[in-house]
Parts: structure tokens; C-alpha cells; sequence
């Protein structure tokens, strides 16, 4: 199958690692659709594309939302076909130490950043057993694997999102279907833009590369994922960390 027939879902592509990934895989000749929470993050997600010469347009999608996903994935299916690659990138934070973590702020990231999978994937499964090739990419966290104080209920989402693709990717593999994890270090988006200077001098200590990772960079290892090169790769976490944690 040619890149051209390929539509890639990419979740929370208006800025940071998903914009990288949805112009990185556009730039391949996916056919690219990108979400965002906002009706405006959907059209700049349209412009930007399309500038470009990029066949593909921006939804709105909430993904802690079960009708919102249902109701995305079938204009997608309606409009270009069913969606062939997933990736799953949207998320979010909410950072507290556990002894004073409300319980919305662990439902609201479990919700958005584990439990999102369990409806977009189901949903998006079942194209690609139908055309025996399919790409799921879960984007999770190095603090999936390491921990960091004041993340429990994100490095908790995080750790679960790589479980979960290694069981799926157990369930679905003899269909042609891979599922992957890419566990990003600290990148520079929003979400780090948060950081405190001290905060950022102190992660830099602790990165053999001594930067922050660009958005670029997570974009590239999506998209040796998604390609023929990786058929023979599932239940894998990559991790682009800078060396902050082996
Ligand atoms: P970001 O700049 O904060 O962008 C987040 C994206 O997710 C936005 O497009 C946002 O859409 C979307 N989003 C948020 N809540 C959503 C919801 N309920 N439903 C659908 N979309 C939603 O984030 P980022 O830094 O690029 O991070 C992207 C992914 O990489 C996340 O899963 C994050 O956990 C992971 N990650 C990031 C880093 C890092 O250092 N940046 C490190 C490790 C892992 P709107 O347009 O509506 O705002």
C-alpha cells in the first residue's frame, strides 16, 4: 500500500509533538487528519497542512469523551476512509504530590491520557483487521518508566499506556497490525514551557545530551514506526530521552 492511501489519525496535532508528527508524516504523502479540543485548533490545523500542499484537515476531538471520539472517527472514515495509523498523542497534566492530589486532577489524566485509548483504538481496530495492516503508536512518557515526584497520576498513565500496547499488540499482531510506544524525555512544547528556569537548569544536569529534545525529533522515530521498515516491530517502547534515563 502506497503512503498516499494511508490516513493517519493523529490525536492533539495543534502544537507541540503532534503538529511535528502530523507535518512530519504529511511531508511522507500520509493523508494526515489531525485533532484538537477547539473548533480554532481544528482550522489552524487545516491551514498549516494545507499550506503546505498536505491532503489531510483538522477535527475536533475530545478524546476524554466517548461520543466526541465516536463522532470524529466516523467523519473521518465518511470523509477520507478508515484511518490505517493512530497516533495516539494527545495529554495532558496535572502535577501534585500525591498527599494533596484532588481527585480530579487523577481522574482527568487517567481519563485523557489512558482511558482515550481504550475508545479510539477500539473503534479505529477495527479498519485495519479489515485491511490487514494497521500502525498504532502510543505516545507515552519517559516518567512512565522512571517516575518523577509529583506525577503519579501521569507517570501512572503513562506506565499504562505501554502496558496496554503490548497486550493489544499480543491481541491484533496475526492481522498485520503493530502497536508501539514512543516514551519522550523533556521536548520543548507547552507542556515544558511550564518549567521554571531553575527547573529546566536542574533537568539539563541530569540529560548526557544537555538540551531538551525538539518536537522533530519524537516526529522521526513516529514515523520510522509507522513505516514498511518497522513491520517486524510491536509491543516496543522507544524511548528519545537525551540519555536522561537507560
Ligand atoms: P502540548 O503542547 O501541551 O499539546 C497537547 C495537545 O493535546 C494539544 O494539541 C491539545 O489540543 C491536545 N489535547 C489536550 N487535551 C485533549 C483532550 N482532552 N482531547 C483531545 N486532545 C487534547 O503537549 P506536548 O508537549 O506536545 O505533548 C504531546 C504528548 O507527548 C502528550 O501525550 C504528552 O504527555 C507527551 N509527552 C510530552 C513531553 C514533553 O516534554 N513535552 C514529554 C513526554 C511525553 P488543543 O488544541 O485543544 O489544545
Amino acid at each position: 500500500m502506497s503512503n498516499s492511501e494511508k490516513i493517519a489519525l493523529i490525536t492533539g496535532a495543534s502544537r507541540g509533538i503532534g503538529k511535528a508528527i502530523a507535518l512530519t508524516l504529511g511531508r511522507l504523502g500520509i493523508r494526515i487528519a489531525g485533532t484538537s479540543t477547539t473548533e480554532d485548533g481544528a482550522n489552524s490545523i487545516s491551514k498549516y497542512l494545507n499550506q503546505i500542499g498536505i491532503e489531510g484537515r483538522g477535527y475536533v476531538l475530545d478524546v476524554a469523551e466517548d461520543e466526541s471520539v465516536a463522532s470524529c472517527v466516523s467523519k473521518v472514515v465518511e470523509e477520507f476512509g478508515h484511518p490505517l495509523i493512530v497516533v495516539n498523542n494527545a495529554g495532558i497534566t496535572r502535577d501534585n504530590l500525591l498527599l494533596r492530589m484532588k481527585s480530579a486532577e487523577w481522574a482527568d489524566v487517567i481519563n485523557t491520557n489512558l482511558s482515550s485509548l481504550y475508545r479510539i483504538n477500539k473503534i479505529a481496530i477495527k479498519g485495519m483487521t479489515k485491511a490487514r495492516w494497521g500502525r498504532i503508536i502510543n505516545i507515552s512518557s519517559v516518567v512512565g518508566a522512571s517516575g518523577n515526584a509529583g506525577q503519579t497520576n501521569y507517570s501512572a498513565s503513562k506506565a499504562g499506556a505501554e502496558g496496554f500496547a503490548r497486550s493489544l499488540a499480543q491481541e491484533i499482531g496475526s492481522r498485520g497490525i503493530t502497536v508501539n510506544s514512543v516514551a519522550p524525555g523533556f521536548i520543548q512544547t507547552d507542556m515544558t514551557g511550564m518549567l521554571s528556569e531553575a527547573q529546566v537548569k536542574d533537568l539539563l544536569n541530569k540529560i548526557p545530551l544537555k538540551r531538551l529534545g525538539q518536537p522533530e525529533e519524537v516526529a522521526e522515530v513516529v514515523a520510522f514506526l509507522v513505516s514498511e521498515s518497522a513491520g517486524y516491530i510491536t509491543g516496543e517502547t522507544i524511548h528519545v530521552n537525551g540519555g536522561m534515563h537507560m
